[in-house]
Formats: structure tokens, sequence, C-alpha cells
């Protein structure tokens, strides 16, 4: 269908645009050399923001081997399979791909339920939920797609996928060759027939996917006892991550305490469930009580404040968590079309100090971390979202003559993260992923937009059709 080619058939094309040069035409370039990047932002090893100047970086075999000032160095071109001019034409700026912790992606399928203009938030949503009843396994296939690679022109190198089936985003995290947590629901408001055995399947042959599986739950009262018992046993077993939504209203934190006596993260604990290996969504709801207990146990806690404006759901206590010193344990999700204007994370930071301006000044460069290396840690993804040597090579490339950048203070490159945050938001110009292009000179490698577009409009048009009958 949508796929372009494999990676050897999509290499002359690139060779065409010239930031791009080959040293060594056989097969997959698997040794970069990005040259002289104008800025690179990252957080260093103390956890510090850093804007570094003409950087080079050397990759090899999809991990950062080096990265040192452009003149003061230089690597052998035998070495060499292919040059990134990154210096040129006003030069490039480089970040570390961003992570979005929290996202339904075959629910890109159905965008246009989500309209703002007349009607009801909550009459929206039942209405959502009769299409999504309706979607095939190639639905959720080409709807993750959508999402995948609207989120790659965002700068999104690695997604937490909450959703209830775990094959068509494996597939289509292969094809985009996203780097994906498949989150799968054991117990599922639109999949009632997920179970525990289904998980655990998957969980025993974990290493045989590309995606990495997790287990997710849509709320926790929706669970029985039995079943959060074996969830608490599953994770501990493959040591793997586990996400639910937590107290996105008080009407959830009410059923939690209707079944559980307790409220949410409270049963949680009570339930063995609150641990490091926990990734809650929203967490609007939260008494000062869960919050340290979110802080004890170091629950990941992904905030999302343009969904909880245009579902009217409230206010994530972020405040809270700066005053104990637990802010760290914070990073950001995008939620699907659903609940967002568009899958990017820079208009969803922007958002968080939007959100929060009249009580606490989120810090750009705590926004910054929020994207990459904070979010890494919750998600436990190891050396990833960060430009430093041992890291994995996702980098976003953005475009340093652009309106998102210019004008900015010479003086304070780190005026560049303000700018980026509060005026960016746009498409970049390449990506990364594990050390291979995946994106260049703005346009997709792997993946033929315009086809999936136009696959999109069928497969939704196919959809209502069903509904209708
Ligand atoms: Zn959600």
């Amino acid at each position: 269908m949508v796929a372009l080619a494999e990676s050897s058939s999509y290499q002359p094309w690139r060779e065409d645009r010239s930031r791009y040069s080959f040293l060594n035409t056989n097969g997959r370039a698997k040794r970069i050399l990005i040259h002289g990047a104008t800025f690179v932002i990252t957080v260093d090893a103390a956890d510090k923001l850093r804007v570094l100047t003409r950087q080079s970086i050397y990759i090899v075999n999809g991990i950062i081997k080096e990265v040192f000032p452009m003149n003061k160095k230089s690597i052998p071109t035998n070495n060499i399979d292919l040059i990134y001019d990154a210096s040129k034409r006003g030069g490039i700026v480089l970040t570390p791909g961003f992570i979005n912790a929290h996202a339904h992606p075959p629910m890109y399928m159905l965008r246009s339920s989500m309209t703002l203009d007349k009607g009801d938030i909550i009459d929206q949503v039942k209405k959502m939920a009769e299409l999504e009843a309706k979607m095939n396994e190639q639905d959720f296939f080409l709807g993750a797609v959508g999402d995948f690679t609207e989120e790659q022109k965002n700068g999104i190198t690695t997604i937490l996928s909450h959703y209830a089936t775990f094959d068509p985003i494996e597939r289509a995290a292969k094809l985009t060759k996203q780097n994906v947590i498949n989150a799968v629901s054991a117990v599922s408001n639109s999949h009632p027939g997920n179970n525990l055995a289904m998980v655990e399947k998957i969980l025993k042959n974990r290493k045989k996917y590309f995606s990495t599986p997790a287990i997710a739950i849509h709320y926790l009262h929706k669970a029985s006892r039995a079943e959060l018992k074996k969830i608490k046993m599953l994770i501990k077993k493959y040591n793997v991550l586990f996400t639910l939504h937590v107290a996105e209203s008080e009407e959830w934190v009410g059923e939690s305490v209707k079944k559980f006596g307790s409220r949410t993260i409270e049963a949680m604990a009570d339930l063995g469930l609150a641990s490091h290996n926990t990734v809650i969504s929203h967490g609007i709801y939260l008494s000062d009580q869960e919050i340290k207990l979110i802080k004890k146990y170091k629950i990941g806690v992904v905030h999302l404040p343009t969904s909880n404006k245009l579902h009217k759901s409230g206010v994530f206590p972020y405040p809270k968590f700066v005053k104990l010193k637990m802010n760290n344990l914070v990073c950001l999700g995008t939620d699907s079309v659903i609940s967002k204007n568009s899958l990017d994370l820079l208009s969803e930071a922007l958002q968080v100090r939007i959100m929060h301006m009249d009580r606490h000044k989120v810090l750009y460069e705590d926004l910054f971390k929020m994207m990459t290396s904070q979010a890494a840690k919750i998600l436990k993804l190891g050396k990833v979202g960060k430009i430093a040597p041992g890291y994995r090579a996702d980098l976003a490339f953005w475009k340093l003559k652009d309106r998102g950048f210019l004008p900015y203070n010479e003086k304070k490159p780190i005026s560049l993260i303000g700018n980026m945050i509060t005026h960016g938001g746009r498409n970049i110009r390449d990506l990364m992923i594990n050390g291979e292009f995946i994106i260049s000179s703005r346009i997709h490698n792997l993946i033929n937009e315009s086809e999936l577009l136009v696959e999109l409009q069928k497969a939704h048009t196919k959809l209502r059709g069903r509904i209708e009958k």
C-alpha cells in the first residue's frame, strides 16, 4: 500500500538534495557525519539545558559516537558513508527527537468527528465512539500510520501508544520505523474481548516485535481485583511499563472510591500497582496525599493540557509538583486527534505555559526536558533523549532560517528555545531515527504521504458508510 521503498532504493533520490553527500553507496549508510550544525540544543550530563554552536556529530550503527566543535577535529572520509551538511544556507538547529508519552494512534481515522463549532463535547465523544466501534484492522493500521507520520513530521521519534489493538500498531511502527511503546489494553472500553491471557501472550513474545510491548488499562475501576492482581504479577515478571488514565474527572475518582474504598492512586498503592513502572495520564483530580504517593513510588505522569482544555476536564496541579520538587516525574503527550489540534509537542509545551501562567511560570528549560531527557527517563528508554556520545541517534533537524526561530538574541542563544516553543510548532526539515534518515528535505522516505492521505480519506468514508447502514 503506502510504503514507498526499501532504504537502498531511496538512497539515490536523497542524494539529489544538496545537504546529503554519499561517500559510500554500497547499501545503507551506517556511518554518518552531521557536519557543523549551527546550533545543538540538548540537556547535558548534569541535566542542564545547553545550546552548543557549530558542532559536528558522528554516528555509527544508530548510536552517537562523538559530538565535537566542527573546526577542532575531522573524521577520515574512509570512515564515513554519508555526510549531512548542517552548516550551509543559515544552517540547522539540531534537537533530540521528541518523546510523546501518551497517544491513541488508530483514532487518527476519526479526525472529523471532533468539530468544535457546534454541539456538546460529550455528544461528540459519544458519536466518535460509535464510529470507533466500526473500525476494522486495516482502519487501525492506516490510522496509526497517519498518526506516526504526522508525529514524525513534528520531530517526534518515540511514542507511547495506549490502545486496544496490538498488531496494527506493531505493523505501523515497523513500516514507519518509529520507536513505539505498544501498550495494549488488557481491560478495554472499545474491545471488551481483550483479556490478560492475550496480553501475556504478547509479553512472552516481546523480543520478536519491532515495537516494545507494555500493559494498559482504560481506567482502574474498569478492572476487577483479580485482573489487577494479575497485572501486578505481569509487570514484575516481564519488567514492563503499565499505563492507564487516572483522575481525568471527579466522576472517575468517585468510581474508584465506590469500587476500592479509596481514591485512584491510594487504591493503586494498596493493589501493588504504584511503582516506577507505572505511567499515568492526566492526573487532574489528585489529593495532596495522592501526590505524595506519586513522589514516593516515582510514578510517571503525562500532562495533557490541550486535551484537558478541549474536554473541559480541569487543571493538572503542576505547581504542587514543583513545590514538592517532583516535577521531574512529569512529561507530555498529545492524546489523539479527538483531543488535540495537531500531533506535536511544541504546541503542547506552549499550552503547559499558558495553562499555569497565572500561578506558576513553567521555564522553557523544564518544558524542553519534558519533551526529551525527562520523558526518556520516565519511559525507561535508556540512552535516549540527549545529543551526547552513547545515546541513540534520534535527531530532529530544524531549519534556522525559519519564523519559528528568527530573530533571536545572538548574545543569548538560549532564546532560540523560547522562540521554538512560543512561535514554533512547525515541521522539521529532516528526521533521523536509530541513525537512519526517515525524513529528508521535508519528504518522508518510507511513506508516500499523498497516497496515504487518499487512502485515509477512502477508509474514513467507508467507515461512515458502515455506521449509516
Ligand atoms: Zn488518552
